[in-house]
């Protein structure tokens, strides 16, 4: 069929599955266990419906306004989307459009791939070292773009900021995206490096350290310059990204600081205890700075642990992929979630 060869095919990105079982553990998409903060749930409760009749401020200025108070940048310096996938998809668009190719580690997250496919953005998946880390010289060939997250997924490890800035300097002719959706769980930010080096985007999320998943909010701060370009494209696709719930709720995370750090310690602190765990078990993995841990056990198959856990309703990921192939990402939730998952692996590699 003739129509047929002039469609925009992509492979699409597979997202991890949302089971609904009342008596589930769910370490499979890296949410986090605690609920959004105090405040978010009364004004949810006294949102005044009648607002919905209008659209929503088309730049989310309310948002941009607390996003930028809080992290010390200029409101020209600020722009939300819906989700960092929304935000990182808007950015290929924008500022991927070079016939070189992208460049991005080959253990990454893997949207990547597939917006530079449907974007039809040449790229090329560079082998992290087999210590999982980035080695800085593979970006300084030429290419049209660089992009990684900071700590990486699914590996959780984290790359110093010598190293990121390193790789900034050596690619001043094309924008650098540092992908921060898991820096809150004990990376450090480039976000200091972004008065620095105009072509340097540094992208967050509410969805993890904010426990706002589901309200889908994103955002990212860079130069004056990126963040027009960045405006100007989404106002040539959609006016209105940002519904009014997520703006006015947004603002509310941003507000509760010590709830949103006593969050992050929380897990943190559940993700060390875990560790030891699972050193005890006989699992290795690198040293994650995320909200999970990407472990392969010494002698059983990751393949053959993830089917038992399942049976056990705990939901992990596991990628039938080369490299990762014998590696299981498992979120941190709660203390007594991962007590669960720490007693159901005994029990799955008769420890007990
Ligand atoms: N970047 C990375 C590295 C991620 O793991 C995720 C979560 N899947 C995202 C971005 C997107 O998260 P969200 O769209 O929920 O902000």
């Amino acid at each position: 069929m003739k129509w047929e060869d002039n469609v925009r095919k992509v492979v699409p990105y597979v997202a991890g599955e949302q089971p609904n079982m009342s008596d589930m553990v769910k370490l499979n998409t890296n949410e986090n266990p605690y609920p959004p903060a105090p405040g978010v749930a009364m004004l949810a409760k006294q949102m005044d419906v009648e607002k919905l009749r209008l659209y929503p401020n088309t730049t989310a200025e309310p948002l941009v306004d607390a996003l930028s108070e809080y992290y010390g940048v200029k409101k020209s310096q600020v722009f939300v989307g819906v989700g960092s996938d929304d935000v990182l998809s808007l950015a290929f668009l924008t500022f991927f459009n070079s016939d070189k190719p992208v460049l991005f580690p080959d253990v990454t997250y893997s949207f990547y791939d597939v917006w530079a496919s449907l974007y039809k953005i040449p790229y090329r998946a560079v082998p992290l070292k087999d210590d999982w880390s980035i080695d800085a010289n593979d970006y300084k060939a030429e290419n049209g773009g660089v992009v990684f997250p900071n700590p990486n997924a699914p590996t959780g490890l984290f790359e110093p900021l010598e190293k990121v800035e390193e790789i900034i300097k050596a690619n001043p002719d094309v924008v650098v995206i540092v992908d921060e959706a898991y820096v809150d769980f004990g990376g450090e930010s480039a976000l200091p490096l972004i008065d620095k080096y105009e072509n340097l985007l540094v992208v967050r999320t509410f969805s993890k350290s904010r426990s706002m998943a589901g309200l889908r909010v994103g955002f990212c701060m860079g130069s004056e310059k990126l963040i027009k370009y960045l405006n100007d494209a989404k106002e040539s696709i959609n006016s209105y990204t940002m519904n009014l719930p997520s703006q006015v709720l947004g603002v509310e995370a941003v507000k509760d600081d010590r709830y949103f750090k006593d969050t992050l310690e929380k897990i943190i602190n559940t993700r060390e205890r875990f560790k030891k765990d699972l050193t005890r078990l006989g699992f290795t993995f690198p040293d994650s700075k995320s909200n999970f841990v990407f472990a392969s056990h010494k002698t059983v198959d990751a393949d053959q642990i993830y089917k038992k856990l399942r049976e056990k309703n705990i939901f992990v990921r596991h990628w039938n992929k080369d490299r990762i192939r014998n590696y299981l990402r498992i979120t941190i939730g709660t203390d007594e979630e991962m007590d669960r998952v720490v007693t159901a692996l005994e029990e799955i590699l008769s420890v007990r």
